[in-house]
């Protein structure tokens, strides 16, 4: 892959990892929730970049898949078993991408997690200009879910969320949303948006 460099605008190119299993390679799980394997280094200016290219994810363990495509095209359409039982999952950042395997490999439901954002999101903002809110931490000890918010300055704060919502949330989404399995779907906050709306309609 070639990369220009930001800063002195070389040329340059890189190897990259367009597929990551997991089970066969554990080590490279500090690597992406760090985003190091990401990274690179300019050979003529020795400035380090991030790197974004599509990158499948391949967790066997826990039975999920998160395609990373960054790109504009549509990705191909996969076509796998929908009764295999995997949770296939398409990402467009390096955040919502290690965000998304952080959540499927504590066995969470990832739309679960997304309404619950979507929540905290509307609550946070009364006060805060949020950008971005991020799955960080399910705290073992209270049960919290713990977030990290991107504020419109840079800064980051984080919040929290008793784990009784989601359990609450949870019985929700089980009885009352389907989602196909067989391919990549995308669930994120604008997903969970729709399907708040559909649960309020149902409720
Ligand atoms: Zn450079």
């Amino acid at each position: 892959m070639t990369i220009t460099c930001p800063h002195c605008h070389a040329e340059n190119e890189y190897k990259t990892l367009d597929h990551i299993n997991i089970d066969r390679n554990p080590e490279l799980r500090a690597k992406v929730q760090d985003l190091s394997c990401f990274r690179v280094t300019c050979p003529n200016c020795g400035e380090t970049m991030l790197a974004v290219y599509p990158c499948l994810y391949h967790d066997i363990s826990n039975q999920f898949m998160v395609w990373l495509w960054p790109e504009e095209e549509q990705p191909p359409r996969a076509q796998f078993d929908p009764l295999a039982g995997y949770t296939l999952r398409i990402v467009d950042s390096l955040n919502s991408f290690r965000e998304k395997i952080n959540i499927l490999e504590r066995g969470l439901d990832d739309r679960t997690v997304e309404i619950m954002k979507l929540l905290l999101f509307a609550q946070l903002n009364r006060d805060l200009d949020v950008v971005e809110l991020l799955f960080h931490e399910l705290d073992e000890q209270t049960m919290d879910f713990r977030f990290v918010a991107v504020l419109s300055d840079g800064a980051e704060q984080y919040a929290a969320m008793p784990g009784a919502v989601y359990q609450r949330l949870q019985e929700d989404v089980k009885n009352y949303l389907y989602t196909p399995g067989g391919d990549f779907t995308r669930i994120d906050m604008a997903w969970a948006k729709d399907a708040l709306e559909l649960l309020h309609e149902l409720g």
